[in-house]
């Protein structure tokens, strides 16, 4: 399932260049993830970036995009092959 930022967020900055799918955009108070974009480190990384580097533990699974790891692999497929064309 896709990964959200909740409103622990202080905007520290800290997760935006760790993201390999550049799911994460910066906002004024707090940060936001891009459903459509993350795979939870799928196809790249064996734990989710962004959660490894949260000092305030901000992130966290999205309830309302629940999908299997299949999912997310497929996700990641779909990503790779849009950005090769
Ligand atoms: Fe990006 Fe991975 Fe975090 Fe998803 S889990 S937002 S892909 S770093
Ligand atoms: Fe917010 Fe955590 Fe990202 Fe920092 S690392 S911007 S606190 S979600």
């Amino acid at each position: 399932m896709a990964l959200l930022i909740n409103d622990l967020c202080i905007a520290c900055d800290l997760c935006l260049a760790p993201c390999p799918n550049k799911a994460i955009t910066s906002g004024e108070d707090i940060f936001y993830i891009n459903p459509s974009l993350c795979t939870e480190c799928v196809g790249h990384h064996a734990v989710s970036q962004c959660v490894k580097v949260c000092p305030v533990r901000a992130i966290v699974p999205d309830p309302e995009h629940r999908e299997s790891k299949g999912e997310l692999q497929a996700k990641y497929e779909h990503l790779k092959a849009q950005k090769a064309a």
